[in-house]
């Protein structure tokens, strides 16, 4: 293994730059929250001999470290495309402690690799967190497609080919089952997960409705081919804007955003309706919960079924799920637009700029 080429390129030591959780965010989120460090990484270890080692009644994939042959194996992974996405705000309270590396997802190459799956210059998705390079043992790393087209970015597989893409798929097909000829509602229309889910509506044939917060981004959803798209920061009444939007109501309600804007939608469902509850961003910096008119007379009149989900639930579905995204992405019907920031060291301004709705599309920081 010390003198196979094919597996380990270059053994010079390297150093990560990683972005630390300093301070618990209160509200929302300041530069000195985070800070940057490096950190020495040790040379990726050979496996194989932890099937061996395994306790008998361990279950094998409980921990990822198990495959047969390749337990403990480690490679070494280069950061190329970062994501910030809106997830790590509410997550960092409930998954991570003070002095953690902010949790998240990147594309990497892989530059050294004691492991054969995952061969030097293959490109994976992982579950790194915000670091320049990560020494991995293989647990939750993906490789992408061996055939990703070259004409496909890469970063896509952050976004419209990746967590956000099948969190729309999913919401739309498998929460709010969707119909052809039905009127669906969703807001941060603009945004990784927004985009998708009004071209995917848009496919199968319904009604869309799109609400995102600047001009231009009402604009872009036009572009899409959106039936209305309105700018919720600039309409006088935002119960009045969703009424004109759709005078008859709306058959689904892909909710990204929760707050006044669930309390304005809910009452304009229509009966049997259904709201796939994805996320509620307006919430996430508050210090304090805010409160609303109770929902619940409302869906009871007019059995709304309204449901929250994780996209994870259906990972089992992923690999046929991506191809078809890709396939979209190739046939010309699905755009993906990126907000993309350079250089590893903007990574919390890019995250506090997309909390702040500066992205239009899937932003992403090329390292
Ligand atoms: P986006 O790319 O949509 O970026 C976030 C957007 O939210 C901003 O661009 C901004 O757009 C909008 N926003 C910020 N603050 C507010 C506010 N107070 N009121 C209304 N809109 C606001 O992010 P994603 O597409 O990645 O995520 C969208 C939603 O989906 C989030 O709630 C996220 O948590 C959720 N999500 C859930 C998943 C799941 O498994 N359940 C998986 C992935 C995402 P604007 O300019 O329009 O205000």
């Amino acid at each position: 293994m010390e003198n196979d080429a094919s597996v380990t390129k270059q053994r010079t030591m390297v150093q990560a730059k990683v972005w630390i959780l300093r301070k618990h965010f209160d509200g929302f989120p300041k530069e000195s929250d985070f800070e940057l460090k490096v950190e020495q990484l040790p040379e990726p270890r050979d496996g194989g001999e932890c099937s061996n080692r395994l306790p008998i009644n361990l279950p094998r994939n409980s921990i990822g470290l198990c495959v047969i042959g390749f337990s403990f194996a480690e490679i070494l992974l280069e950061a190329v495309f970062l994501s910030v996405d809106p997830y790590m705000r509410p997550f960092s309270r409930v998954r991570m402690k003070e002095g953690d590396v902010m949790i998240g997802t990147q594309v990497a190459k892989v530059v050294q690799s004691r492991n054969p799956s995952f061969p030097v210059d293959s490109h994976v998705v992982s579950r790194s967190g915000w670091r320049t390079h990560t020494v991995s043992d293989g647990t939750g790393v993906k490789l992408l497609f061996s055939d990703w087209p070259a004409d496909v970015p890469l970063s896509l597989a952050l976004g419209a080919i990746g967590m956000p893409g099948l969190t729309a798929l999913y919401g739309l097909e498998e929460v709010c089952e969707l119909k052809a000829g039905e009127t669906v509602l969703v807001n941060a229309a603009a945004g990784a997960v927004g985009t998708v889910v009004g071209q995917i509506a848009k496919l199968k044939g319904c009604r869309v409705i799109g609400s995102a917060g600047s001009d231009a981004k009402v604009a872009y959803l036009q572009e899409l081919s959106f039936d209305v798209a309105f700018n919720y920061k600039t309409v006088p009444s935002l119960e009045q804007a969703l009424r004109e939007a759709s005078p008859e109501g709306y058959d689904c309600f892909f909710e990204n955003v929760g707050g006044a804007f669930s309390i304005a939608a809910l009452p304009l469902m229509k009966p049997m309706g259904r709201i796939a509850v994805c996320g509620a961003i307006s919430t996430y910096n508050d210090s304090a919960p805010q409160s609303g008119p109770f929902p619940h007379l409302t869906m009871i009149m007019n059995q709304i079924r309204m449901e929250g989900f994780m996209v994870a639930r259906w990972e089992h579905k992923n690999e046929e799920s991506l191809r078809r995204l890709l396939a979209w992405k190739q046939e010309g019907k699905l755009k993906c637009p990126e907000h993309v920031t350079s250089g590893f060291e903007n990574m919390p301004a890019a995250f506090m700029g997309m909390l702040r709705g500066e992205n239009l599309g899937k932003a992403i920081i090329k390292a």
